[in-house]
């Protein structure tokens, strides 16, 4: 048992600050680049079809052409949707498009874009070749299940929850994620996120660590406070319990 745990604890630490390292950073040099570095991108497309599209699932769609009018509401109308279906079609091919529709306009991944996600969770298996025994295996599947998977739970299911009401989210969500999606670590990537949406350049982890180390991360500006309290991301308590706060994981 204890052989159990000091791998497991071990492993553990290190996938967790791995994986939001890898968040944090792919985000930065991929899904959110600089309009300069865009546009190298943008000039490779043809060779790199696949990372062009994950970039423009996220970036394009996710940050600019959809949740415009709200940051709880995805498109205003009917019509909003069917404009950008429109753009769509006219810019990429059928198949392309339905995985774009299918990522929900990158509010969740398209089949290429589970890859970056699922990178750092499957390198860590090749552990398995360095450890010994059947303890020590199970230390690091375990570690791998619980530390190194939460920024890829929380960008595909948890994240489209993280644009709708608070209220609405905790009623909509199915268990057990609604169990998630109402927790303490929650509200605040939660929070983390809507201000990654006002400045793109921060805020990348929903896995939270690598950004506060690398400089990245920003607590939210009174005006974001109360916007977000006005439109219904958070309740008003979040506020009055995490205002102020140089970082968001206390209220455990
Ligand atoms: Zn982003
Ligand atoms: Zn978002």
């Amino acid at each position: 048992m204890l052989e159990f745990l000091i791998f497991f604890v071990s492993f553990g630490a290190w996938f967790y600050i791995q994986s939001s390292l890898w968040e944090s950073l792919f985000h930065q040099y991929l899904l959110d680049l600089s309009p300069r570095d865009r546009a190298c991108l943008f000039r490779i497309r043809k060779w790199a079809p696949a990372i062009w599209n994950i970039h423009y699932d996220h970036n394009v769609l996710h940050h600019h052409r959809t949740y415009r009018s709200s940051y709880v509401q995805q498109f205003a109308s009917a019509r909003e949707e069917a404009r950008l279906r429109a753009v769509l079609v006219k810019q990429f091919d059928a198949a392309t498009v339905r995985e774009m529709t299918t990522s929900r306009y990158g509010a969740t991944f398209t089949r290429a874009g589970h890859i970056p996600f699922a990178i750092p969770i499957i390198l860590n298996l090749g552990w398995l070749a360095v450890v010994h025994g059947p303890v020590q295996i199970a230390a690091v599947l375990c570690a791998d299940l619980i530390f190194a998977t939460p920024f890829f739970i929380f960008s595909k299911w948890v994240h489209p929850y993280m644009h709708a009401r608070f209220d609405e989210a905790a009623l909509t969500a199915p268990v057990p994620l609604r169990w998630v999606v109402t927790s303490p670590y929650a509200v605040a990537v939660r929070i983390s996120h809507y201000v990654h949406h006002c400045d793109p350049t921060r805020n990348y982890n929903l896995q939270y660590f690598a950004d506060l180390i690398r400089g990245k991360w920003r607590a939210p500006t009174g005006a974001e406070w109360s916007d977000m309290v006005a439109q219904g991301v958070i309740l008003p308590r979040h506020r009055t319990a995490l205002e102020g706060r140089r970082f968001l994981l206390h209220p455990f």
